[in-house]
């Protein structure tokens, strides 16, 4: 089989698991441009990547309809970088890093689509904070009051990443809790992006929008 044919395959296995109206995001990160470019082929359009650079030199190499998404660790230094090539942020979860992405959008004359990362072990662990990335869910009201208002910036749902060594539903419907919730605030951000390649399923049954898929499609990194 051909990497082509190979990737074909599971892009329509998993096509064929999800509801239509489901945005399949496809994580490119580690993976070589031909793997994007074969995506590409393929009909994919949203690509998603962990590192601003990795992403800058993908983005570059693919056609301009191609829709960008960043979803990793948001280093200060990198944003200017990062806001001129993705579309969607997954990852804000500082109103600093907030601030920052609105100035440069504006900067840029762009809407800087983003999810605000709801950090979902708290229910996991017990109520313990934990130091994995994202708001806390009983902070999520004064992160979304600080956000209200700051131009070049779109917000458009929430995200979350299922715990590590528990069952994710209940961490899933915490999340559809937290969109409920910033609703209220900014009635169009409706989108919940949650579930990778071991946890989709249970994902889209606990209301998620966008799926952000890896492994699944391409393969173990
Ligand atoms: C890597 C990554 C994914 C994709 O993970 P897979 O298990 O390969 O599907 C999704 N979301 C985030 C935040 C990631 O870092």
């Amino acid at each position: 089989m051909t990497r082509a044919e190979e990737i074909s395959t599971r892009l329509a296995e998993v096509r064929a698991q999800i509801p239509k109206d489901t945005k399949l995001i496809v994580v490119t990160k580690t993976f070589p441009i031909s793997d994007v470019e074969i995506l590409y082929g393929l009909g994919v359009r949203d690509f998603a990547e962990n590192r601003d650079a990795e992403g800058a030199e993908k983005s570059a190499a693919l056609p301009d309809d191609a829709i960008w998404h960043f979803q990793g660790a948001i280093q200060s230094n990198k944003l200017k970088s990062i806001v001129n090539w993705c579309d969607y942020i997954h990852s804000l979860d500082s109103l600093e890093h907030a601030r920052k992405i609105s100035q440069l959008a504006q900067q840029l004359n762009k809407t800087v689509n983003c999810f605000i990362q709801v950090n979902l072990d708290r229910l996991a662990e017990n109520e313990k904070p934990s130091n994995r990335s994202g708001v806390n869910p009983t902070d999520l009201e004064g992160f979304v009051s600080g956000i209200s208002g700051l131009a070049g910036i779109e917000v458009v749902g929430v995200m979350g990443v299922g715990p590590l060594n528990e069952p994710p539903g209940p961490a899933f419907d915490l999340l559809r809790k937290c969109s409920a919730q910033i609703q209220s605030t900014f009635p169009r951000a409706r989108s919940i992006s949650a579930g990778m390649s071991n946890d989709y399923l249970t994902a889209l049954k606990h209301g998620a929008t966008h799926i952000r898929l890896g492994s699944s499609i391409l393969g173990t990194r």
